[in-house]
């Protein structure tokens, strides 16, 4: 499992094929990302896996030669808190096909949401998550497949994932890392939205992860729109609350590398918003 091999810099992209790609496919979407002057872009498997094998080797291809870094986001529809262990059974199966595609397509992570609360304590959800992430991991592991897992910090309340919860797996599963979802940080708590909280979460990260964990970090940004009960959909940056320029600062002072993907609707032009603007600084 690849644990925190240190990047070069801190890369900004797009989640999924940006939209001034044409045609609409991975492989234009990567050498897009490379006309653009982007760095990395993480390719959505949220609604399935849709590359086969055949195609991921091209993708991989097309990415070294266009110098671009790759993450994959796996399904949505994972609950390794499900009541049903049908459905668990289900979400292991498809991380792990999809880490494995990833995998082949040259990405170092696969980003995923691990499951909801569904009323349980979240400690005891917290076992539960952990219990059945260990089996996908050893899988992996079987098999040789290099790369991190990393659960996202959720954007709800009723959906695993505070930063404690991820950074604490990350300390008790080998192969696991994180990936900080600032919006959705934000969209969960109400706050989180100004220098000093960027930094204590980065400060957290390192405190708990080691200073190596910063070397490569996976992060998301983009506007939000939230209520009571969190997340409720992406915005730009410039229609949102978002206070990205401090989150940029506290990215630089603290010399965060890896990858920044940009889930704003407008990708590609809010990705270079957050390239630009962390250059300036
Ligand atoms: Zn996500």
């Amino acid at each position: 499992m690849l644990y925190y091999k240190q990047m070069a810099e801190l890369l900004f992209g797009t989640a999924g094929i940006p939209h001034s790609a044409w045609p609409l496919t991975t492989i234009d979407g990567i050498k897009r990302i490379a006309e653009l002057g982007l760095g990395c872009m993480e390719i959505e498997f949220v609604q399935g896996i849709y590359l086969n094998e055949e195609e991921a080797h091209q993708v991989a291809e097309t990415a070294v030669n266009s110098g671009v870094k790759l993450s994959a986001h796996a399904p949505y529809f994972l609950n390794f808190n499900s009541h049903e262990p049908r459905k668990i059974r289900a979400s292991q199966g498809i991380l792990h096909k999809a880490a494995r595609m990833a995998s082949i397509c040259g990405a170092q992570s696969v980003i995923f949401h691990a499951g909801f609360y569904l009323g349980d304590p979240p400690e005891k959800v917290y076992q539960t998550v952990k219990r059945y992430l260990a089996e996908v991991i050893d899988r992996l592991k079987e098999e040789d497949i290099q790369l991190s897992l990393r659960p996202e910090v959720s954007g709800k309340g009723s959906q695993f994932g505070s930063i404690e919860e991820i950074l604490k797996l990350c300390t008790e599963l080998e192969g696991i890392a994180p990936a900080i979802d600032f919006a959705h940080w934000h969209a969960r708590t109400g706050g989180f939205n100004s220098y000093k909280e960027f930094a204590y979460v980065l400060e957290q990260t390192k405190q708990r992860l080691g200073s190596a964990a910063l070397d490569n970090m996976h992060i998301h940004i983009s506007g939000i729109a939230y209520g009571q009960k969190g997340e409720i959909r992406h915005l730009d940056l410039v229609n949102s609350d978002l206070n990205y320029v401090d989150l940029l600062r506290a990215l630089k002072d603290y010399r965060v590398k890896g990858l920044v993907i940009c889930e704003s609707p407008s990708q590609e032009d809010d990705a270079r918003l957050l390239r630009d603007s962390y250059h300036s600084l």
